[in-house]
């Protein structure tokens, strides 16, 4: 029994399959009907499950960290009248951490 697959991550499609093909040997792969999203080729089933379900959870955490970044900037230029020079610097360098670690994740696989 196969671990479901979560909707593509790119484009939140519902419609995603996983193959079974050859290149020399038998590869699995999972991918996007919709926008051909693929996990590339990979020699077991579970393996190609696993990484698309991981890159789903990568983006949903993406997502996450740009809504808190965002909201950060938001309550940043609601505030900012009342920050001092050193608040702002730091808040200013979360924001970014937290955008910047996100787009390693996402980035970081295929
Ligand atoms: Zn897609």
């Amino acid at each position: 029994m196969t671990e479901k697959l979560k909707s593509c991550p790119f484009c939140n499609e519902t419609q995603v399959t996983l193959t079974r093909w050859s290149k020399g040997v038998a590869v699995w792969e999972v991918f996007c009907l919709n926008c051909k999203a693929s996990t590339g080729a990979k020699f077991h089933e579970n393996e190609a499950v696993e990484h698309w379900n991981t890159r789903a959870d990568m983006h949903t955490e993406l997502v996450e960290a740009l809504e808190a970044a965002m909201e950060g900037v938001h309550n940043f230029h609601r505030d900012y009248v009342h920050y001092e020079g050193g608040k702002v610097d730091k808040e200013l360098n979360r924001i970014w951490n937290e955008l910047n670690g996100a787009a390693l994740k996402a980035t970081k696989e295929g």
